[in-house]
């Protein structure tokens, strides 16, 4: 009957080991692999890393009106001040989702994920 116990305690805790294990490096793989771009009237302004350690950098999108202030840091990428009416990129906050890319009409700018992954001919086709 002990030993039983013993065994099945031993089962889980390798289990779970396991699946901690196998998160953990599911995990690691997928950081290097977020590349943001950012669109200035269609053209690439940026392509790079979504995160920056360390001192945040920032990008200036002068389109024809309007100006977008952008924030690369440890967390992600942000519109962090823009001179567009409606202010709709600044609430938007950090990128998220590939499949929600951060967009500032009034000024033609748009900020996404770049999948670098081998599927990244078919992102594109979903993003266009
Ligand atoms: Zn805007």
């Amino acid at each position: 009957m002990r030993n039983k116990t013993v065994i099945i305690t031993a089962i889980v805790c390798a289990v779970v080991f396991v699946s901690a294990l196998i998160f953990v490096l599911i995990g690691y793989q997928a950081e290097p692999k977020k590349e943001i771009e950012i669109l200035l009237d269609g053209k690439v302004l940026y392509r790079g890393s979504a995160t920056l350690s360390g001192e945040p950098d920032y990008i200036e999108a002068k389109g024809k009106n309007y100006t977008n202030r952008i924030r690369i840091d440890e967390t992600g990428v942000k519109v962090e001040s823009a001179t567009c009416p409606n202010g709709e990129c600044v609430q938007m906050g950090y990128l998220k989702s590939p499949y929600l890319p951060i967009v500032c009409l009034p000024n033609n700018l748009v900020i996404r994920y770049v999948n670098t992954a081998d599927s990244s001919e078919e992102m594109d086709a979903i993003s266009q």
